[in-house]
């Protein structure tokens, strides 16, 4: 399924519920967490509806790949600090004991001047 009407990311994505976009292409959309956890807070998700890490194969190494290298550039544009005195920090939380509350995969980017609300 590449989208789950009940899903509120599918709907985030779609523009169906407002987010703050921070970046999107044809497979990836990012937008600010609407609770963060530090001065920076956004979340990457494909825009494929793939509940969790957990369900991923090969066919999504470019994907996730391009996730992970498009993160570094996102966190610059949204005032993360330079790497090594700056930084952030990437959290994915995957099934119940992994802390995930949204079933839509969601890698959360978080970063920003010390201290943190939570993290
Ligand atoms: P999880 O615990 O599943 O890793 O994190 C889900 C995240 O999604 C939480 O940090 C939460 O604040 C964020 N979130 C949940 N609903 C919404 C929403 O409607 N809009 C935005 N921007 N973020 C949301
Ligand atoms: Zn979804």
């Amino acid at each position: 399924m590449n989208h789950d009407p009940n899903c509120i990311f599918c709907k985030i994505i779609a523009g169906q519920i407002p987010s703050r976009k921070v970046y999107e292409d044809d497979d990836i959309f990012a937008f600010h967490d609407i609770h963060p956890w530090a001065p920076v807070h956004f979340l990457m998700v494909p825009k494929l509806h793939l509940p969790s890490m957990a369900q991923l194969t090969p066919e999504h190494e470019r994907l996730m790949g391009r996730i992970m290298v498009l993160a570094p550039k996102l966190a610059l544009e949204q005032g993360c600090n330079p790497y090594p005195e700056g930084g952030f920090r990437i959290v994915c939380n995957t099934g119940a004991e992994g802390g995930q509350e949204v079933h839509h995969l969601h890698v959360h980017v978080m970063g920003g001047p010390r201290p943190w609300f939570k993290g």
